[in-house]
């Protein structure tokens, strides 16, 4: 086996074991079920774990990932693990964690063509053409960047709120509280770049 892979096995041991020894129904408490508090939109990059990050405990954070945390109306995948979220876990605390240093928004920003994800790239270039005139007063390219990393976690707060699971819980009543954080992996920081409380939605 590859060795690091065989380091993580090893890893995995011990760590179970230290968490049994600690608390010998920790596992069963894991087994009875989960309400997680929140569920989060996060990037695949891997420098990026949310749950680490954010101290989560195991059964607190119900995560989705994809490249540049991107909410888009024909990813069937997402929206289940949304009307799961809302519907059977009854999770009203929704995040969508972007990052600076995005892979994804700076591929979407350099305009090179890598393929089968220029078209999920695609939901990225949609905001970038939409700021185009604010993004393009920004002359510094990582100013600009980290400015599309913010604008696209707004976007995906707004494209979250149209999304028919979402419109479905307010029509009943139900409050969901979206927010929208960024983690910076050159500090170890996230940011909250929108909170529900001060405005209705992200001014766009
Ligand atoms: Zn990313």
């Amino acid at each position: 086996m590859d060795p690091r892979l065989a380091k993580f096995l090893q890893t995995n041991a011990q760590w179970a074991a230290a968490h049994q020894h600690e608390n010998p129904i920790y596992f069963d408490q894991l087994k009875a079920g989960q309400k997680p508090h929140a569920l989060l939109l996060g990037c695949s990059d891997s420098r990026v774990s949310p749950s680490v990050v954010m101290g989560a405990e195991l059964g607190e954070v119900f995560v989705h990932r994809n490249i540049a945390n991107v909410v888009a109306h024909s990813d069937l995948n997402f929206l289940s693990v949304l009307q799961y979220a809302i519907e059977v876990l009854e999770v009203r605390e929704i995040i969508v964690f972007g990052h600076y240093g995005c892979g994804g928004i700076k591929a979407a920003m350099d305009d090179e063509a890598f393929g089968l994800i220029d078209n999920w790239l695609a939901n990225i270039k949609d905001v970038m053409e939409f700021h185009a005139k604010e993004l393009d007063a920004i002359t510094d390219p990582q100013l600009r960047h980290d400015r599309l990393v913010e604008l696209n976690v707004l976007a995906q707060i707004k494209n979250l709120q149209q999304t028919s699971v979402i419109r479905k819980a307010i029509k009943k009543g139900i409050t969901i509280h979206i927010h929208g954080w960024i983690y910076d992996f050159s500090t170890g920081h996230i940011k909250v770049v929108y909170e529900p409380a001060n405005e209705p939605a992200p001014q766009l």
